[in-house]
């Protein structure tokens, strides 16, 4: 179902709304799926609002009983799915997946799970990455007859497992993959035909390089695949372990999971994207072995040490991603924690007119300082990172409105200077701030009195142990990079 109006631009709207204080970086998209149990379709729309900040313009579940079900629309879970919807969704097979995308690509068309029907059954596919390599293999695939449907890259890897001539699916989604490159966590469902796999089979895949994070939990008879462990928090499900770079986890149904291996050739190295603990993951989750609450904490204390600020009276967030960087911080430096804006949660998507003086509105309609706490203090800011410096520097005039006497800003990671191509909504380099301007310039572009970005090793060292990718701030990225075009107006390739 869209909730959107007939008449409703969503394609204007999503292109203003990316100027908005929300949205200069997106995670690309959440996954969930369930096997084992008649609910499994109701607990993967449970494991979806959990996993809704990974995604917020569309969603959708597809279910296999005797007979297939699939229901997918633009907007959140709570919006998407009613019961009317839900009730349609039988089953003890199904995954869920939200979505973010890029202008352009912002349509039911493109709305996951994608489901196809394949030599080997009826395939359903939800991904959270990116494929590098989309645009040529969709190249290739569309030279040799395959008609694509959407514009996403996650349609590429059906083509691929449709046409690769395997004798089963589990060697079909290996050959698939083993021609793709880059991020992907995907979740499928099969409703099979033949003797290679029982009807309702879930699979579970990780790249190689593990980019995102992808969890097996369990739930009395049933298993659970999500992005994150606080979907199982809501559904009572205990974290069993997460899939590992390069595994293959297939559940049937009423047997143990088993695992392959996606490839014999194993990178040494994983390169989890260190982002999820600075920013995507929700706090109460555990992610590469680690809590991202802690971890974001311990980088607010990093920070203190490294970059102290002198005679300030309070250390304050920009709510909510900062605060947990903002409380370590404040801890490591004695200073006190105070609450300094409001954030409304209730504004999601909002169509303003497209002059300036309505776009001011966008962040006033998000934040709003709490003046009587703030007039005549001199402040640390901490806010987790500065893409295009546009956010912040409104932000920074709405203190030095409230009266507040000075700002030193200190961000919980390094300057970004290239953008993502693992699955992270990212605008070219020419767009980000850090890329085109020295820190002290960027000072001066927020008018803030000084500004501090954590280092890498710092970054690195709250980290903890691992291998991570961080492509983005320090420009070495774990693959072969694609050409990129313009972020506007591009061909969503993206989940
Ligand atoms: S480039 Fe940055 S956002 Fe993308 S995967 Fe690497 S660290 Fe994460």
């Amino acid at each position: 179902m869209n909730r959107y109006p007939k008449d409703f631009k969503l394609n204007e709207a999503i292109e203003l709304s990316k100027e908005s204080p929300f949205s200069d970086l997106h995670e690309e998209c959440g996954v969930c799926g369930v096997i084992g149990t008649d609910e499994a379709a109701h607990l993967v729309y449970l494991g979806l609002t959990t996993l809704q900040h990974r995604g917020q313009e569309s969603a959708g579940i597809v279910s296999f009983d005797g007979r297939t079900n699939r229901h997918v629309g633009m907007g959140l879970v709570a919006d998407v799915f009613r019961k009317e919807n839900l009730v349609t969704l039988n089953g003890n097979c199904a995954i869920g997946h939200v979505r973010y995308s890029t202008t352009g690509s912002s349509s039911i068309i493109n709305a996951q799970p994608l489901l196809a029907g394949t030599p080997y059954g009826e395939l359903a596919v939800a991904h959270n990455g990116n494929f590098t390599n989309a645009q040529e293999m969709r190249k290739k695939l569309e030279q040799s007859g395959s008609i694509f449907q959407t514009t996403t890259d996650t349609e590429v890897i059906m083509h691929l497992i449709a046409k690769s001539g395997e004798k089963n699916l589990i060697a079909a989604i290996r050959s698939a993959l083993a021609k793709v490159e880059g991020a992907y966590s995907l979740l499928f469902a099969v409703k099979s035909k033949n003797k290679h796999g029982g009807e309702g089979t879930l699979i579970g895949v990780r790249d190689p390089l593990g980019f995102r994070p992808l969890v097996l939990g369990k739930l009395n008879k049933s298993w659970v695949f999500a992005s994150e462990t606080c979907a199982f928090d809501l559904l009572g499900a205990s974290s069993v372990r997460e899939v590992a770079p390069g595994e293959m986890v297939i559940i049937e149904k009423g047997k143990e999971p088993r695992s392959l291996p996606l490839t014999d050739r194993m990178p040494k190295k994983s390169a989890f994207c260190i982002f999820e603990f600075i920013y995507f993951a929700r706090p109460d989750s555990k992610i590469y072995g680690h809590s991202v609450y802690e971890i974001r904490r311990e980088l607010g204390r990093q920070l203190a040490r490294e970059a102290p600020a002198q005679q300030v009276d309070c250390v304050i967030a920009v709510p909510d991603s900062s605060v947990v960087a903002a409380i370590g911080y404040a801890e490591e430096s004695g200073l006190p924690f105070e609450v300094g804006f409001i954030r409304s949660h209730y504004v999601g998507r909002t169509f303003i007119e497209p002059s300036q003086h309505m776009r001011d509105f966008r962040v006033k309609m998000k934040y709003n300082p709490i003046k009587e706490n703030l007039a005549g203090k001199s402040i640390v800011l901490i806010d987790d990172s500065i893409v295009r410096g546009t956010t912040s520097r409104k932000l920074v005039r709405m203190l030095l409105a409230a009266g507040v006497k000075e700002i030193h800003m200190r961000i919980s990671s390094p300057p970004i200077t290239g953008p993502c191509h693992y699955g992270i909504d990212t605008p070219n380099k020419d767009e980000l701030i850090a890329a085109q301007k020295s820190i002290n310039e960027i000072r001066k572009y927020l008018g803030v009195t000084t500004l501090r970005y954590m280092s890498m090793e710092g970054l690195l060292k709250s980290a903890k142990s691992g291998n991570y990718c961080t492509g983005c701030f320090s420009g070495n990225y774990p693959t072969r990079l694609p050409a990129r075009k313009g972020a506007k107006g591009e061909i969503a390739l993206k989940c």
